[in-house]
């Protein structure tokens, strides 16, 4: 038996918190009847709905992590680093969740998890196409001449030309000698933003993705995760 609403919020309804209020507001029935406590406990044979819609028990898990430097984007690491699963809440850690693509050790932002593996194979195949947007704190004053050779495709991977979806300046800092750059991609090869900065002679110094798709990191702070609301997942598939 679950409390109804850590019940909703795995079935990605809403937040636990949210979901509390959904209950309040009498939006919710258990079999029927509704029910607006929030100490009620239901088990898998009762039927639960959310403003008359039944809700499906997701066996699927998503979520939305913002990833912070000095952990790695795998499940274990062989060199004992911190993984993004160290993150999770207890209760998710051992799920089984997967990271959708990778982030450097060193970068930081939007990371993916699932145990989904057909979402997984989906959003990573070259052919999806998601666009993933970073902003780059590179070395030195990047002038324009540099952003339209950028914007052209850069050569890194013995020869491989990399060719952004989007260059944009966001601000030039004088004093440090940086510049801070959005890029999107739609690729995703490995540390291909660091490359492609290195290309043109300007190093990345920090790295963080704040863009996947429709997704962004609105609401989660650092080292913090969200679920996927349904149609979030919907969409992305
Ligand atoms: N590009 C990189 O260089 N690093 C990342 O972590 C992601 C994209």
């Amino acid at each position: 038996m679950e409390r109804l609403q850590k019940v909703l919020a795995q079935a990605n309804i809403a937040s636990r918190r949210k979901s509390e209020e959904i209950i309040l507001e009498g939006r919710v029935k258990v079999n029927g009847v509704v029910v607006s406590e929030l100490g009620f406990k239901v088990d898998k044979k009762d039927k639960i709905e959310v403003d008359g819609k039944p809700i499906e028990l997701a066996e699927h898990l998503y979520f939305l992590l913002n990833k912070p430097t000095g952990y790695v984007s795998t499940t274990s690491d062989e060199k004992n680093r911190k993984t993004v699963i160290d993150l999770l809440d207890d209760e998710h850690k051992n799920i089984r969740l997967y990271p959708v693509g990778r982030l450097d050790f060193d970068t930081a932002g939007l990371l993916l998890l699932t145990n989904d593996g057909d979402f997984t194979n989906r959003l990573t195949h070259p052919e999806h196409e998601v666009e993933k947007e970073y902003l780059a704190r590179v070395e030195g004053i990047v002038i324009r001449k540099k952003i339209v050779q950028l914007r052209k495709g850069v050569r890194i991977d013995d020869n491989y030309l990399a060719i952004p979806k989007a260059v944009q300046l966001v601000e030039l800092n004088k004093v440090h000698q940086s510049t801070l750059l959005s890029i999107t991609l739609t690729e995703g090869r490995n540390k291909q933003v660091r490359k492609m900065f290195e290309a043109i002679g300007h190093p990345v110094k920090k790295l963080t993705r704040v863009r996947y798709d429709f997704l962004t990191l609105d609401g989660v702070e650092r080292g913090t995760y969200r679920p996927l609301r349904i149609h979030e997942v919907k969409k992305l598939y």
